[in-house]
């Protein structure tokens, strides 16, 4: 049986149409859900990510602003940033986007994102799932393997930005979790077993048909540009053969990231209107 294809573009759309219904329902109440990110530099490629982020905010109904520091920023005027967006009552989402100039550190700068408006996850205490691991979580929801209570459920990579939010996650669905990184010895007997293989490594082609189970979900997070062309660390064309559900690179993970994260502003929201109809 072919593999089903989970097209994360029709998953995309499907929790755009959910969060526009949301949105209506919040500025019903005279909530008008708003993300603010700061962006320190010019990154290609955050820019790029911010400016989707702002169009796909206009579709859904969450206003996103972005707040540009120069590359030069130092950490302090970066947390003096953020600090000030934690009592304006009109925001209810920060992200601080990453990667940062090499100067300097999420890990010093973190606790400075206010913790009930951290969409993203950066604060370890946060209530919120991280947007890369959470749109994971949406696309194994759609895979046959769902509910994952009891499946075994291999994660290649651990980084603490996808990796490991992923393997936890999968741990508090009760599935049993293995994850495996660079210095593992071999990956393919614990491949061969997986139910559910999740792939993190930007490594491309790292995974081929041949490592899986037969009937597998394979979900690809990896992005690598090759010769201008974006790979994912598994070998499409042989794994769809042997999977029973897989995701493409591009077309995936990807397109559910974004909505993922507004799906964070909008609860963040939410909340914050239960809060002020408490007071
Ligand atoms: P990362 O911080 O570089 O981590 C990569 C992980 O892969 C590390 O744990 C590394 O092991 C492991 N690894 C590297 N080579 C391996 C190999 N040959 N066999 C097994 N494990 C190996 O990367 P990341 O930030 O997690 O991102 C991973 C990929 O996802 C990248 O392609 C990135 O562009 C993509 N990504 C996509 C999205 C999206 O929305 N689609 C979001 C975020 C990231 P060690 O720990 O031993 O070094």
């Amino acid at each position: 049986m072919p593999a089903r294809i989970l097209d994360g573009r029709a998953v995309s759309n499907e929790l755009r149409a959910e969060l526009l219904v949301q949105s209506g329902q919040l500025r019903e109440r005279g909530i008008h859900p708003r993300l603010v990110i700061v962006l320190v530099g010019e990154n290609e490629a955050s820019v790029a990510y911010v400016r989707n982020l702002v169009k796909v905010g206009e579709n859904v109904g969450v206003a996103v602003h972005v707040d540009e520091l120069p590359e030069t920023a130092t950490a302090s005027a970066v947390r003096e940033r953020l600090e000030r967006l934690k009592d304006d009552p009109k925001v209810h989402g920060v992200l601080l986007q990453q990667p940062l100039p090499a100067h300097l550190s999420i890990g010093t700068i973190a606790d400075s994102i206010p913790m009930r408006k951290d969409v993203d996850g950066s604060h370890p205490g946060s209530a919120f799932v991280p947007a890369t691991p959470a749109a994971v979580m949406l696309l194994l929801e759609r895979s046959p393997h769902w509910p994952l209570r009891g499946r075994n459920a291999v994660i290649v990579g651990r980084s603490v930005v996808v990796g490991v939010p992923v393997a936890k996650l999968a741990l508090s669905h009760d599935a049993t979790v293995t994850i495996l990184h660079s210095k593992s010895a071999s990956l393919q007997p614990y491949l061969s077993m997986a139910d559910v293989v999740v792939a993190a490594t930007g490594v491309p082609g790292l995974i081929r048909g041949a490592d899986i189970k037969s009937g597998a979900t394979v979900i690809d997070v990896g992005t690598t540009l090759v010769n201008g062309e974006l790979k994912g660390d598994v070998d499409f064309d042989s794994a769809v053969k042997v999977a029973g559900a897989i995701t493409p690179v591009p077309g995936g993970v990807g397109p559910v990231t974004n909505v993922a994260l507004l799906r964070n502003v909008m609860k963040a929201a939410a909340d914050a209107g239960k809060v002020r109809s408490r007071d």
